[in-house]
């Protein structure tokens, strides 16, 4: 899976952590145990199983009465403050990261690793938040890192029989080797306190204005991101989030849903430059369809067209018809959709085809073309998905189509591209849909 591939480049395994100094470089360190503090440990709830750890009091405490999709799970190993003049002698800077795709924190001491993960578009540089050992120390117990491509999360913890018990028993997670070394003892962190906060979706007061007004971004940022609200969706936390609204760029229309209301129309609509034929693209899908073309020609792999965006209730009738009668029912419809079932209605839909220097192909000869393999990869960062992946029909209820893209929506695309999905009705937990109700 490419998100893999790409994770395994950013993050090596660690036994590279720590492992590169001899224990005796930090044997008569100035570290002073008593000094050290344990670090405050949350558990992303509602951010696909993250961690997150902090020695600041402060963010520990906001992030406790502010985001309820963040669960304080109490205190866990030692670590040091950074001074104003860094880290004290004996003791070795954390690096922090950010990234908001994989809603995940990485931490690592080891400086190469840092400055790979920073040159990484993957991920922010959050600086160094607080200090530890680089190298075994007397009484020091080891940190130990978890990586889970399950979840795209790092977990860090000194506690040994659930490093162990994780080892044994989950699959999901893989042992990554010795993040860095902690003292055993010294002084207590000030406590978290409060109530946490309530986890908010559909229970927030702002929700039902969101949802009325079509504001997709209000109702994502109500849920705490892309990820949060996919998640709610897919475990049933998000009854609250209109999956046929057809306003909304997450709108799911297949064999089982229709259009609704089946004569909508899109507000607006907007021909792409160099389009082949009549039927643009909605609003809230224009833009960035124009980057993204923009994009293909400009990374090399030759020119796309669109070659068929919004169609009407009634083309998809003629289109439909024409299908059918030429193929026979079975046949016909796993080709063209039934009027009212089709994502081209929704001007969120964009056929695609390739050109070159004798002009441009049709949908048909797309696949195999360096287009083909350039949208494959990088559409995501769009907000578009391939909707009709090969080998997928029993859950789309069609035949491949690398050609039709649908537009979800950068944030959501990312996290669809992220978790390695294939299907939309897979990313919202949603039934198959292979045939008409
Ligand atoms: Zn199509």
């Amino acid at each position: 899976m490419i998100v893999l591939a790409a994770l395994a480049v950013v993050v090596p395994h660690a036994g590279a952590v720590g492992a590169a100094e001899p224990a005796e470089a930090v044997a008569d360190a100035g570290a002073d145990p008593a000094a050290s503090r344990p670090i405050y440990r949350f558990w992303g709830a509602g951010y696909g199983n993250a961690h997150f750890y902090t020695l600041d009091h402060a963010e520990a405490q906001n992030l406790h009465r502010t985001d309820g999709w963040w669960a304080y799970e109490g205190t866990d190993f030692r670590v040091w403050p950074l001074g104003a003049n860094g880290c004290a002698s004996g003791t070795d800077p954390v690096h922090r990261f950010w990234s908001p795709g994989f809603t995940s924190h990485f931490y690592t001491m080891d400086a190469a690793e840092a400055d790979r993960v920073r040159h990484d578009d993957n991920w922010a540089y959050e600086g160094v938040r607080f200090c530890a050992l680089s190298a075994p120390a007397h009484g020091a117990v080891e940190v130990h890192r978890f990586w889970s491509s399950e979840y795209n999360k790092h977990f860090y913890t000194a506690n040994a029989s659930e490093a162990q018990n994780l080892r044994s028993n989950d699959p999901d997670w893989s042992y990554e080797g010795v993040a860095m070394y902690a003292p055993a003892s010294g002084a207590d962190s000030p406590p978290v306190t409060g109530d946490p906060a309530a986890r908010l979706g559909c229970q927030s007061p702002e929700m039902s204005a969101a949802v009325a007004s079509h504001d997709a971004g209000k109702i994502m940022r109500l849920f705490g991101g892309a990820g949060v609200l996919r998640d709610a969706i897919a475990n049933g936390r998000a009854s609250c989030v209109p999956l046929r609204d057809p306003a909304l760029p997450w709108v799911m229309v297949n064999k089982r849903y229709s259009v609704s209301p089946a004569g909508y129309v899109p507000p607006s609509l907007t021909v792409p430059s160099g389009s082949l034929v009549g039927g643009g693209l909605r609003g809230d899908a224009i833009g960035s369809y124009e980057q993204m073309q923009h994009d293909v020609s400009a990374s090399g792999a030759g020119r796309i067209a669109l070659t068929s965006g919004y169609r009407s209730y009634l083309t998809q009738e003629q289109i439909h018809r024409s299908q059918v009668s030429r193929l026979g029912l079975e046949q016909g419809e796993r080709l063209a959709a039934r009027p009212g079932h089709s994502e081209h209605q929704l001007g969120l839909a964009a056929d695609v085809v390739a050109c070159g220097a004798s002009g441009c192909g049709s949908m048909y000869a797309f696949a195999g073309t360096a287009q083909e393999r350039w949208v494959r990869e990088n559409s995501w960062r769009y907000g578009w998905i391939v909707r009709y992946e090969s080998g997928r029909t029993g859950t789309t209820g069609y035949n491949p189509e690398p050609w039709h893209l649908r537009y979800i929506g950068t944030d959501l695309a990312r996290v669809y591209h992220d978790g390695g999905y294939r299907t939309l009705e897979d990313f919202f937990g949603l039934p198959a849909a292979p045939e008409y109700l």
